[in-house]
């Protein structure tokens, strides 16, 4: 089914709705940046807990790290960062505009004026550097990480010698990465601040193209889980001169944007590449100890890359709808209970009912820490379609019966059926509801 969800569409509900405004927006903004509403943060929540459920269910162990965000030099050219990680530019010469070489046909004129004036095509540093320090004699350079994969492979001895772990096993991370994106595009999806959810998994070589296959797996199984549209999910083993420096196969989950089909996650057997070129530049010994060939190795790995605003993006692009409701237009997030940013709405029929709704709102919160809400303004009607929007999958609405019988009804927002359940019932039903996969 194709949706009707537009980039324009999403980028107005989202700022309509609390979700993500324009960075520093009074100021005009930033390009690229953007920063996250009170939903957006609870979205982004949930993504990043959907992603640590999925790696602490499986049968290997996965350890969690919090790199710096600034690294040295001399880890950026281990990396392989300092000499490669570009992409090429061109300028036009008649105005001005400026693009990614490899997003457009230099054999055709400018799209945005027609003449056909290159410049020669340049290659551009992604990275932000920048100098620690007051004084610029005693300065050192550093640099904003373009990826957070950096600062596990620089820690892997800390961790295997301080937490008692054995190969195979993974370290995981979430937090910021940095890339000054010659384009920044299509709202979320191509940021120059962003969040990276990586997995580097560390295995015997030998064993490291079966776990590739492992790893294509439980990524395709997560995304099912979240409650993804599958037919927009499609897997896309790279062609040998796809191949980043560092990777000996690399497949992409892409998804069926409404930009056409793009990268989401990025799946790479990294081989020893890593390991071997911190070893070579730090001097220090990465290896491992094999008890049984009583040999030592340097593992291989397996990366798993995603960014949690491209996959905030994928989650809202997936689940906008629009519907006709009783003769009036609505848009509804069909978000799964477990990402929408609010599990339920206590709503009262009218403001005379505010107290015992006030009341029950307080203590359904208390005892199940959910976030959930409580709206008496505006007409029943609004009250769903602000809730219908932002993905609240439940409102339940206290009416002058409620004050007899002792319950509520309950709307849902995909189909938006009522029913009345007994008030007594009302978190259990929450529960049930958030934790089912
Ligand atoms: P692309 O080809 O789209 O630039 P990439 O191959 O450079 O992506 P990786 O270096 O593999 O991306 O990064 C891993 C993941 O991080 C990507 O799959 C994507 O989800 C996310 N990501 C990368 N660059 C950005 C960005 N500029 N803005 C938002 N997310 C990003």
């Amino acid at each position: 089914m194709s949706s009707p969800a537009t980039l324009d569409k999403l980028v107005a509900l989202c700022k309509r709705r609390g979700f993500v405004f324009p960075s520093a927006e009074i100021y005009g903004g930033l390009n690229g940046v953007y920063d996250f509403g009170p939903m957006g943060v609870l979205l982004k929540e949930n993504i990043r807990a959907a992603w640590r459920r999925s790696m602490n269910s499986l049968k290997y162990e996965v350890l969690y790290l919090e790199g710096a965000l600034l690294g040295p030099h001399a880890m950026w050219q281990a990396s392989g960062h300092v000499e490669n990680f570009h992409d090429p530019m061109v300028d036009c010469l008649n105005c001005k505009k400026r693009y990614r070489a490899d997003d457009i046909d230099l054999e055709k004129p400018c799209p945005h004026c027609g003449k056909k004036e290159w410049t020669e095509v340049k290659q551009f540093n992604m990275m932000f550097k920048t100098e620690l320090g007051a004084s610029s004699a005693s300065s050192t350079i550093a640099y904003l990480r373009p990826e957070t994969a950096q600062a596990i492979f620089v820690n892997f001895k800390n961790i295997i010698s301080t937490c008692r772990v054995k190969i195979p096993f993974g370290i995981g991370q979430v937090g910021k990465a940095f890339r000054n994106e010659i384009t920044p595009k299509q709202f979320l999806f191509r940021m120059r601040e962003f969040e990276q959810m990586e997995l580097e998994f560390f295995c015997k070589p030998e064993n490291a193209d079966e776990f590739f296959k492992y790893w294509l797996t439980v990524r395709q199984e997560f995304y099912s889980k979240l409650g993804i549209n599958m037919d927009r999910i499609r897997m896309r083993p790279h062609e040998a001169h796809e191949l980043a420096h560092y990777s000996k196969q690399c497949t992409d989950v892409e998804y069926e944007y409404p930009f056409g089909w793009k990268e989401l996650e990025g799946i790479a057997h990294r081989g020893s590449f890593d390991l071997d070129q911190h070893m070579k530049y730090s001097g220090k010994d990465l290896s491992v100890y094999d008890d049984e060939t009583k040999e030592a190795f340097v593992p291989n790995v397996i990366e798993c890359s995603v960014g949690a605003d491209r996959l905030f993006l994928t989650v809202l692009f997936d689940a906008y709808q629009e519907d006709t409701i009783d003769g009036e237009e609505r848009i509804v997030l069909n978000l799964s209970p477990a990402m929408a940013p609010i599990k339920a709405a206590f709503l009262p029929l009218t403001k005379k009912l505010n107290e015992p709704v006030i009341a029950l709102h307080k203590k359904i919160a208390q005892a199940t820490g959910f976030s959930i809400v409580f709206d008496d303004s505006g007409s029943i009607g609004k009250r769903y379609r602000r809730q219908d929007e932002i993905g609240t999958p439940v409102c339940f609405t206290y009416d002058f019966d409620s004050e007899q019988d002792n319950k509520v009804t309950v709307r849902d927002r995909t189909t938006t059926k009522q029913e009345r359940i007994p008030i007594d019932n009302i978190e259990r039903y929450l529960r049930d509801l958030v934790t089912k996969e």
